[in-house]
């Protein structure tokens, strides 16, 4: 398969996040091969598609749940563990399997809609999640949820993943479109030796151990009176030093930081839900002073609740600003740059996130013919960047291919019909309401 992608602006999202005018993208057998300017393209026999807008590389969400779109808009104005106790944690157990499959089918089409390829899912059912996934056509890193709680056996969780990545190894799929993870929930729902554990067989893998860290002040009450904070146990129970993602990361010291730095742990950063549930408000600017690679989430649609990625992009550069009284803090470049190249860094992967060769073809479209580019895909660089994180975000997506492949068309799935995903989360939603 050869196809190439041409249009008047091109995004690769390289460190200094580039504007490519007049552009093309070459995809070949899924990979990028050559992304620059047309005037300099080297002969290409394939098919080539002339697009109107701007292309730039799938969106990476790099904390998510998205399986509860089933339980969207439950307890929604209620503080976090009322939240969690009354509404989600019940519901949750009498979710199936199936019902998993059903709700990532939905979300995974959703997040493709606002051009995000690939999400990093904590959660249960890894089978049923993961076939939703390839049903939609979008890319996963599934991190196996691991808790240690009435009714569960932290033990053998952990172990069905290993025993999963040991039979079909740690990345699968066409355009290898899944990869596998361990996704320990946290300090407070594990013990620093089981945490331990956990990290072993990650990092003999290769694989990634997704946690949550200080999402919100009083969780880890018992962990900061022990070891200073979750940050400091991680490091005390040998967990860094292998690809380690920490999810939220909200209430970090500078010595956490210089921590995170020095151990090249990524962190998925999700302004969205923090404010949403009054978490509070993630260190961003220091993290990336400090040079740790910081991804965007957008945490389960049950307390977000859209799946939309540009709208992280955007709430993550306000309350940067707003945080830190500084307007320069955090631009549109870099807000951008996390969604995009920031957040395969915080994986630990360097083959998503940009137009760059040798990556996969993930490639979103977003059309210009829309009120926040009425000032002109020809406007100078930093005012389209700016149209495009802080005015049109994701509405726009028009188009969006996987390892190549044309997923979404017009704005809708080419594989999925919505109406039918949406009717079937309305009835296992009226299920579980009835229940
Ligand atoms: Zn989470």
């Amino acid at each position: 398969m050869s196809l190439r992608l041409h249009a008047p602006v091109v995004l690769p999202c390289d460190e200094s996040c580039t504007v490519v005018r007049d552009a093309v993208v070459d995809i070949v057998d899924g990979r990028i091969t050559h992304v620059g300017p047309i005037s300099s393209a080297p002969a290409f026999d394939g098919e080539v598609r002339s697009l109107t807008g701007i292309l730039l590389p799938g969106l990476v969400n790099t904390h998510a749940h998205s399986p509860m779109t089933v339980l969207r808009g439950l307890g929604s104005d209620l503080p976090l563990l009322r939240w969690l106790q009354e509404e989600i944690w019940p519901n949750e157990g009498r979710m199936t399997a199936q019902d998993v499959g059903t709700g990532m089918l939905l979300g995974a089409v959703e997040m493709l809609r606002h051009g995000v390829t690939t999400s990093a899912e904590m959660y249960f059912h890894g089978p049923e999640l993961v076939s939703s996934v390839l049903e939609a056509g979008s890319r996963v890193v599934f991190g196996g949820a691991i808790l240690d709680v009435p009714g569960m056996s932290w033990q053998s969780l952990t172990d069905d993943i290993s025993s999963w990545i040991d039979s079909d190894g740690l990345r699968f799929g066409p355009g290898e479109r899944v990869e596998l993870a361990y996704g320990p929930h946290s300090a407070y729902t594990l013990s620093a030796a089981q945490l331990s554990a956990i990290a072993v067989e990650a990092r003999a893998r290769g694989a990634l151990f997704m946690v949550h860290v200080a999402e919100s002040p009083f969780e880890d009450e018992a962990v900061r009176a022990e070891y200073g904070s979750v940050p400091a146990l991680l490091k005390a129970s040998d967990v860094l030093g292998g690809r380690v993602l920490s999810a939220h990361s909200v209430h970090l010291s500078d010595d956490d930081i210089a921590l995170y730095a020095s151990f090249g742990v990524g962190v998925a950063h999700c302004p969205g839900s923090n404010a949403k549930l009054a978490s509070g408000i993630a260190r961003v600017p220091e993290m990336l002073a400090a040079g740790v690679p910081v991804g965007l989430g957008t945490d389960g649609p049950a307390s977000n609740d859209d799946l939309d990625l540009f709208e992280e992009a955007r709430l993550a550069g306000l309350l940067a600003r707003v945080s830190t009284m500084d307007a320069t803090v955090l631009g549109a470049a870099r807000a951008l740059l996390m969604a995009t190249r920031g957040g395969a860094a915080a994986l630990g992967r360097s083959d998503i996130g940009a137009l760059e060769a040798g990556r996969w073809g993930d490639v979103v479209h977003i059309a210009a013919d829309d009120p926040a580019f009425a000032t002109g895909l020809d406007a100078p660089d930093s005012q389209l960047l700016a149209n495009l994180v802080w005015g049109s975000g994701s509405r726009r997506v028009t188009d969006v291919w996987v390892a190549g492949d044309h997923v979404v068309a017009g704005g809708e799935s080419t594989r999925v019909d919505r109406g039918e995903a949406q009717a079937a989360v309305s009835a296992v939603a009226a299920r579980l309401r009835s229940a």
